[in-house]
């Protein structure tokens, strides 16, 4: 239900606007699109050794 698929990147949420910025093709958005406002660089989604 609440698995995703494993090659889909999650987006990134804009900590101003709230927009959902999809990352599309492993590339990651600096800025957000919409306002311009710098993105937190957010760790990949897997754990690092567990
Ligand atoms: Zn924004």
């Amino acid at each position: 239900m609440c698995f995703r698929p494993p090659s889909a990147a999650k987006p990134v949420e804009c900590p101003n606007c709230k927009k959902k910025i999809p990352v599309v093709g492993g590339v990651k958005q600096k800025v957000c699109p919409f306002c311009k406002t710098e993105l937190p660089a957010e760790t990949p989604d897997k754990p690092a050794d567990k």
